[in-house]
């Protein structure tokens, strides 16, 4: 497997210049937390980001900071947070910020934070046929065109390589505290629905872990309508990190599928389920799955409220068929008409839209 490792765009634009016009495949690569999500392929070369990481501005009083993608996560929190600020994504350490946005991860917080799509104000990118594209712009009131960089997030290096993001930060908040408790996935979602401005529920077949953030009166009272509808609670420290433990490393074993339906659905899909993490309020749920039985069940039970499964962490692909496949296929065409990045993930140009395995994952 040969390797492309880019320090600038141009760098970017004449690699997918080249690949398009030599037919080269190529899987973009950042920290390599999120590879397996779509259907893994056998590329001829990676392209490496984590040498565009350079911080091209910092305005905390904006509150906006343009990085380069191939910026890890850990750098960047480190950055900000010498002005109280954070970008909210609760990634690992050494994800970067491209494959945070590209992978269409949420934030564990996100029922306080809202979705991260929303915190990208503008993007460069580079197509796979080399072209440079920047879309949206740091002030709200200059925006002009379509909104690619909506459309680039959650793309999994289909599209484009995302090569700069200008993001809109956030205050760190003043407090922080986690209530665990015992309980299921049905009482995390009654707390989600009924205690307003919780920044994050999750909920194991371990029990729950509930996360508070905010003014210390404000953290008081919430945590109380908490432990009314959970019984008896244990408060950690400040410093505790949520969730306590990371989920990319759990669930442990086999295939993670990563659910994503109703909110309310999650309860019914994960009952059975011994092996899972679910963001309760915000519909998604890692749930392991030890074979090839396991992985049909969950996407049964999914696929009838009418959420998707697919696969993060080994294989099995996306689940199901893309929602829209014509569009997927104009767009895959448009952007890389070559068919140069990640072929097979989501979309090859003249095959059926992946479905499903039938076997072996
Ligand atoms: C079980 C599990 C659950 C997780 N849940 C979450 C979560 O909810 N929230 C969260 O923030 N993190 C979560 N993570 C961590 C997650 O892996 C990282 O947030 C992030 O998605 C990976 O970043 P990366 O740099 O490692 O990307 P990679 O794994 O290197 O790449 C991810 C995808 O993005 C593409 N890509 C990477 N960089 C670019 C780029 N610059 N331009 C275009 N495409 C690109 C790749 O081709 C690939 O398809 C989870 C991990 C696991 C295993």
């Amino acid at each position: 497997m040969d390797l492309i490792h880019p320090r600038t765009v141009v760098d970017v634009a004449e690699a997918l210049g080249t690949a398009s016009q030599d037919g080269i495949s190529v899987l973009v690569v950042g920290g390599r937390r999120h590879l397996d999500k779509g259907n893994p392929t056998d590329v001829d070369v990676e392209l490496w980001t984590t040498q565009l990481d350079q911080v091209v501005a910092y305005e905390p009083d904006e509150m906006l900071v343009v990085v380069q993608s191939g910026m890890r996560c850990g750098a960047l929190a480190e950055l900000l947070a010498q002005h109280r600020q954070e970008w909210p994504a609760d990634a690992p350490a050494d994800a970067t910020v491209g494959g945070v946005i590209a992978s269409g991860s949420t934030s564990a917080r996100r029922l306080r934070v809202g979705a991260l799509r929303d915190t990208v104000v503008e993007m460069q990118l580079v197509t796979g046929d080399g072209r440079v594209v920047t879309s949206g712009a740091r002030t709200v009131k200059n925006v002009t065109g379509y909104d690619v960089h909506r459309l680039m997030t959650g793309s999994l290096g289909t599209l484009g390589v995302i090569t700069q993001v200008a993001l809109k930060v956030r205050p760190m908040p003043e407090r922080r505290r986690t209530l665990v408790a015992v309980g299921d996935v049905a009482l995390a979602t009654t707390i989600a629905a009924e205690v307003p401005l919780v920044a994050g529920v999750l909920g194991t077949h371990e029990g729950l872990e509930v996360r508070l953030e905010g003014w210390p009166d404000e953290i008081d009272e919430l945590a109380s309508a908490v432990t009314r509808l959970a019984g008896d609670t244990v408060a950690l420290d400040e410093d505790s990190s949520f969730p306590r433990i990371p989920w990319w490393l759990w669930p442990d074993g086999g295939t993670v599928l990563e659910v994503a339906v109703v909110p309310s659905s999650l309860p019914g899909i994960l009952a059975g389920s011994t092996n899972y993490a679910a963001l309760a309020g915000v519909g998604i749920a890692w749930v392991g799955a030890a074979s090839l039985g396991e992985i049909v069940a969950v996407r049964r039970r999914v696929e009838g409220t009418g959420g998707v499964a697919p696969a993060i962490r080994g294989p099995g692909g996306l689940g199901g068929t893309l929602p829209v496949p014509d569009v997927h296929r104009r767009l895959k065409a448009s952007f890389d008409p070559a068919n140069v990045l990640a072929p097979g993930r989501a979309w090859t140009p003249g095959t059926a839209a992946p479905r499903a395995p039938t076997s072996g994952g």
